[in-house]
């Protein structure tokens, strides 16, 4: 770690096989069993948002098809031969990678479509991986469109976009489209627990959770998130950096705050309120938090599979559903309703913390509503 050549954790932790990509299981299945029978498409389009695996799954399909270890493609290549370790430094003559991003126009295309006339040079397959598909101009793409029609066997294309809606209809439609999703929580918390251990670093997993959360299903940004914390923290990331230099707020915060809601804890609330002002707490920061907190005991208290929803671990859950049991339904809704209203005038006050003391009150004040079963019941007795 204290050496100068820190290499940061998504190369180094990109998947070399395709068992260690994390997430995509089904898509991962298929093209895995596609090499193994021999039934690669010409074209391929993998979408989804940044850092969810398009172009790692795109390259372990370059070295599936062309790995030199054994003589037709294979879903487990070596990641040793010649083949496999150039398509890993993107400097294999038969795999070519194109940025559409800086490389937007037909020149481009037109050169690539001249070079897919000819057979490999050494290994089994041309490959060319498009990154950012979709900034190709009009031109370009129906110059593609060109090759995609009357593929030579020897050629597989390989789309990549975040915007597949952006790529020519009929040159999507010459493609299998594989959209990527997002990453569950659960599993980026996972790789990062892995990832965090071999480095010897220690983060709780609190902290982790945390990492996951703010990445929104992107792996690629968990890692970097893991990287800053990492660089500001060393070995030793404890959950206030975590929180801090995440801009979120503390989970405890969270609970601690909604348990003296539901105890109507008017003073106690007072003093929290004091406490996170002297802790330097981005108290708009955390009504932000608190809606997302609110929301997530609505989730709990709605449905009975809420880890769906969630994307949290089932320790997780089981707390949120005993806080959540400590509210009518009806009155988590108004507590939303009530804390939405506020959260802008928050943020706008010169003095959000005594907008935020009086929003808090008045959750903990806020009359609690009888079901109308009860109503109805206590009417009859
Ligand atoms: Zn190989």
């Amino acid at each position: 770690m204290t050496d100068g050549n820190y290499q940061v954790l998504a190369r180094k932790w990109r998947p070399q096989k395709f068992d260690q990509v994390v997430g995509q299981s089904a898509i991962v299945r298929t093209l895995s069993n596609a090499l193994d029978q021999g039934r690669v498409a010409h074209a391929y389009c993998f979408s989804g948002i940044r850092g969810v695996g398009k172009t790692t799954i795109a390259r372990l399909v370059a070295k599936g098809l062309n790995c030199s270890k054994t003589d037709v493609p294979t879903s487990e290549p070596c990641g040793e031969c010649t083949a496999c370790v150039e398509i890993e430094e993107s400097r294999n003559l038969d795999v070519v990678e194109l940025d559409a991003a800086s490389q937007t126009g037909v020149d481009s295309i037109r050169q690539l479509n001249e070079v897919a006339r000819y057979t490999p040079l050494r290994d089994r397959y041309r490959v060319f991986i498009i990154d950012e598909t979709h900034m190709l101009s009009t031109n370009a793409f129906n110059a593609l469109l060109k090759t995609l029609e009357e593929p030579p066997p020897h050629v597989v294309f390989m789309l990549a976009t975040t915007e597949p809606h952006k790529i020519l209809p009929t040159v999507l439609s010459r493609c299998q489209h594989y959209p990527l999703g997002r990453i569950s929580q659960a599993e980026i918390t996972g790789q990062l627990q892995r990832i965090a251990s071999a480095e010897n670093v220690s983060v709780s997993d609190d902290g982790l959770a945390i990492v996951a959360i703010a990445a929104d299903g992107s792996l690629r940004d968990a890692q970097s998130l893991l990287d800053k914390l990492i660089a500001f923290g060393g070995d030793q990331v404890d959950d206030e950096t975590v929180a801090s230099l995440l801009g979120m707020v503390d989970r405890e915060l969270l609970f601690g705050a909604t348990k003296l809601v539901a105890e109507q804890d008017l003073a106690g609330i007072l003093k929290f309120v004091n406490k996170m002002v002297e802790q330097g707490t981005d108290l708009h920061q955390f009504a932000l938090g608190l809606l997302g907190h609110l929301r997530a005991l609505l989730v709990v208290a709605t449905i009975e599979k809420a880890g769906e929803i969630l994307h949290l671990p089932e320790n997780d859950l089981a707390r949120l559903r005993n806080q959540a049991a400590m509210f009518k339904i009806d009155d988590l809704d108004r507590a939303f309703a009530l804390l939405s209203g506020s959260e802008y005038t928050i943020k706008q006050s010169e003095v959000p913390r005594y907008q935020l003391e009086m929003v808090l009150c008045r959750l903990a004040r806020m009359p609690r509503l009888e079901p109308i079963e009860e109503l109805v019941s206590q009417l009859r007795s």
